[in-house]
């Protein structure tokens, strides 16, 4: 079978016969449905996307003028999420800049009473107001006493500031902390004899932790000095040592006056006082010390808990990584 193959040059078709053409109208009809249905479409999509980023980032302006408003969640997902980003950002933003004027506001009021008290004194000293001797002892003494208050502030102070700005120096050493409760013992005997108190102890575990001493110090110098200073006279204290989940747990308890539920979680804020008429003994304290002790302990990779009830006493768990765990994992 053969095929014969032929080729024969096509004559070109005029455009206006084209035109002519029955199909070419409703062609033409539905390119240009096509094409305006196209630009609707494109048109309200560009709305739906451009619209809330214009809203975010005219509200973005408005954040160094502290005028920044809630922007409404709307548009594609991605959109959606930056105005939630954004909005929190501002939340954070704002916050900041509350917790930084509430300090300056607590730090100049806790300078302010001291310094007004020994001022007062100073001045009666000064103008001959204070004649008698004892009244003169009497006001050096106050003087004295406000004056290490405001030593013990600053001191406070500056030790946050190099929590807060993480470029403290740390001096890890193997540290038995039997020892170091018995050393703040110690050096608390005053305090304890004179109230009276009855300090109980559980140190039957061996454990090590590894910690910078003065910090680690400074830890439990704060949590044993307020169970000394909240707790009545003839009241009791007892602390224990123990090991939970490879952990160093030291548990301080003292049969105070308690703290309510809804003021746990406060009591580490800066500058909190459950109770500002109820300070402890002689005034001491400034609501620092607990913050201070929640950094110290989270900056050895451990925590603080508390547990209290009111009129029933308070309980202050220290969690720390213990040495013994860190030389098992290093073997591994
Ligand atoms: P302060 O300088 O007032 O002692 P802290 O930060 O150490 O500051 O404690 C904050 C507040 O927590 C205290 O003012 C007190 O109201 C409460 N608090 C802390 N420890 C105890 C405790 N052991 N018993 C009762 N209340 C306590």
């Amino acid at each position: 079978m053969y095929f014969l193959i032929t080729a024969a040059h096509r004559p070109p078709i005029p455009i206006s016969t084209l035109l002519q053409d029955e199909l070419m109208r409703p062609l033409v009809q539905a390119g240009v449905i096509a094409m305006v249905s196209a630009l609707v479409i494109g048109f309200f999509i560009a709305e739906w996307i451009t619209q809330p980023l214009q809203e975010i980032s005219s509200a973005a302006e408005k954040i160094p003028e502290r005028k920044y408003q809630e922007i409404p969640i709307k548009g594609p997902s991605e959109v959606r999420n930056l105005a939630r980003t954004i909005n929190e950002m501002n939340r954070q933003v704002n916050n900041a800049i509350q917790a930084q004027q509430d300090f300056v506001a607590n730090v100049s009021h806790e300078f302010k009473t001291p310094l007004t008290s020994i001022q007062g004194f100073a001045h009666a000293i000064h103008e001959g107001a204070v004649e008698a001797e004892d009244q003169q002892k009497r006001a050096a003494g106050i003087i004295l006493e406000e004056t290490e208050r405001l030593n013990h502030l600053v001191s406070d102070l500056l030790t946050l500031a190099k929590l807060d700005s993480g470029v403290i120096e740390m001096e890890m050493q193997k540290i038995d902390p039997t020892a170091l409760i018995e050393n703040i013992l110690e050096r608390m005997q005053f305090q304890i004899r004179e109230k009276d108190l009855a300090v109980k102890k559980d140190f039957s575990m061996n454990l090590n932790i590894s910690a910078d001493a003065d910090k680690i110090d400074r830890l439990f110098s704060n949590l044993i000095d307020n169970a000394i200073k909240f707790t009545e006279t003839g009241g009791e204290i007892f602390i224990s040592i123990d090991c939970l989940d490879k952990k160093v747990v030291i548990k301080i308890a003292d049969t105070g006056p308690g703290i309510p539920k809804h003021e746990l979680e406060r009591i580490f804020e800066r500058f909190y006082q459950v109770d500002k008429s109820r300070r402890g003994d002689q005034g001491r304290g400034v609501g620092l010390g607990l913050v201070i002790a929640n950094e110290i302990a989270k900056s050895h990779g451990g925590s603080i808990e508390v547990q209290s009830e009111l009129g029933m006493g308070s309980t202050f768990m220290v969690k720390l990584p213990s040495e013994n765990e860190k030389d098992q994992q290093q073997s591994h």
